[in-house]
């Protein structure tokens, strides 16, 4: 035990190292595929190992948010089956030209191993996410104003608490809140997940008084992803007395969450209640306008970035931004297949090469079936999954009950019949009542349209 904490993220030394890159790549083709290796994972290469991570080299900040956005978790698990000592993965841009020579850039990567201090390790922000490249939309004006704001009058709106869906851009304002601010401040970025593993971790070392110290010094903490703390219960203990001290002492508090403070779930009310005390902004689903600007700013930052030329016609731009529904991070990701298909191809896309891209990407990696909407429709609103499937008819249980219904008819190929079945052998006349119901529903109600809108994007970040 003790020798591998003394071992944690330090860089271990060549006889320690246990990875062989060559045999992980060959286990990379088998479990993806030759088309996603060949496209994406055979680029991947190994710049150094540590006791419990791995820093890889990936060609551009497009591939790896890419791979980030698809396959991390997969990557990782594999990995993890050579080093079960490893929990994380690092990326690291290495310029394309200077990938096959020994040059890496031993500078940026000599600050990784010099930090001692696992704590500090996490607290990296990352400078590609910043206010200039933000771009402004109806659904996320007021989010992005407040989170101006705070960097000029530090503790008027305390904390402040941005929510939104998946891949809306959260994490994109806490960074550039976090940039902008930390030449003056002592500014702490950490997911609540991180925040977690360092509570445990300093459990277990019995050394909490270092923690406590470490995260009540800032005098800006932003915190990702709070609703992770849901069902923790000693985390959410030691979590509401770092807020509190921290608001005491005039800290910032920037919050990051999935959902509205008062709707999170399994997490104490006096948390909530404070969550919800300060100033809470919402970041919405981006409308096409939005959709479409972000395309042209990533196409400019592209051909900035490599000097070339990419000629996307208007047409192509309109289609991308339609298909992609809901979530930013997703539009991204089309992009920069197509991109890269039309630099294979070195042709000028047409829309029916967008839908063959589309199509491969869509087949590749969303299988939603009805179980996995049932599952996730019962979370999202909080009920049991037999509660959802019962005959009980009262309103809490049948809507979700229905809208679980209309998004299989909408997101599966199952027919009406069988869709029936799986709701516990109800009619199919059921189902078509269901889905009637939640398409007017879903017209009329912005809070079921909202609803509909997160229920999808996280079924399709799964
Ligand atoms: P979240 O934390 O809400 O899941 P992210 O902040 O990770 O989402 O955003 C997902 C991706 O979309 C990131 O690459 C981010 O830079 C990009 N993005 C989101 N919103 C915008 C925006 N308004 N302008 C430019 N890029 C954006
Ligand atoms: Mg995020």
């Amino acid at each position: 035990m003790d020798k591998n904490i003394k071992k944690h993220n330090v860089y271990i030394s060549e006889e320690e190292k246990t990875l062989n890159w060559e045999e992980i790549q060959t286990s990379f083709k088998k479990t993806f595929g030759n088309e996603i290796y060949n496209s994406w994972l055979q680029k991947i290469s190994l710049i150094k190992e540590f006791n419990d991570y791995l820093i890889l080299g990936v060609p551009t900040r497009f591939f790896r948010d890419w791979i980030v956005s698809r396959y991390l978790d997969k990557i990782l698990e594999q990995v993890k089956s050579f080093k079960l000592s490893l929990n994380r993965i690092e990326f690291k841009i290495i310029e394309e030209n200077k990938q096959n020579s020994e040059y890496i850039k031993i500078d940026q990567l000599n600050k990784v191993t010099e930090i001692k201090d696992s704590l500090l390790n996490y607290n990296r922000l990352n400078t590609n996410l910043n206010f200039d490249n933000f771009i402004e939309g109806k659904s996320n004006d007021i989010a992005l104003s407040y989170s101006k704001k705070v960097c000029e009058h530090i503790s008027r709106y305390n904390p402040l608490y941005i929510c939104g869906g998946v891949g809306l851009g959260k994490t994109h304002l806490l960074n550039a809140i976090g940039l902008e601010l930390q030449n003056e401040n002592n500014v702490m970025y950490i997911s609540a997940e991180r925040f977690m593993y360092h509570f445990i971790k300093s459990i277990k070392k019995n050394d909490m008084v270092n923690f406590k110290d470490f995260f009540r010094k800032s005098s800006v903490f932003i915190i990702d992803d709070i609703q992770f703390i849901s069902g923790k219960e000693s985390l959410q203990e030691e979590f509401f007395h770092t807020f509190n001290s921290l608001i005491d002492k005039g800290s910032q508090i920037i919050i990051s969450a999935d959902r509205d403070p008062l709707k999170l779930d399994r997490v104490q009310e006096r948390i909530k209640s404070r969550l919800a005390g300060g100033l809470v902004v919402s970041i919405d689903t981006p409308d096409v306008e939005l959709k479409k600007k972000i395309v042209k700013k990533k196409i400019e930052e592209i051909q900035n970035q490599f000097k070339e030329n990419i000629n996307l016609n208007d047409e192509v731009i309109n289609f991308i931004a339609n298909e992609s529904k809901t979530n930013i991070r997703e539009l991204i990701g089309v992009l920069n297949r197509v991109v890269a298909f039309g630099r294979v191809h070195n042709k000028d896309l047409t829309i029916n090469d967008c839908k063959n891209i589309l199509k491969d990407i869509f087949n590749q990696i969303r299988v939603i079936t009805v179980d996995k909407i049932q599952n996730v429709v019962s979370n999202y609103f909080n009920i049991g999954l037999s509660e959802m499937l019962s005959q009980r008819r009262s309103r809490p249980l049948a809507r979700p009950r229905q809208v679980a219904m209309y998004l299989a008819k909408k997101l599966t190929t199952r027919s009406l019949p069988e869709i029936g079945r799986r709701f516990a052998n109800r009619d199919h006349t059921t189902v078509i009542h269901a889905v009637k119901t939640i398409t007017r529903l879903s017209e009329q109600d912005d809070e079921m349209k909202k609803n509909i809108n997160q229920i999808k994007s996280i079924l399709l970040e799964q």
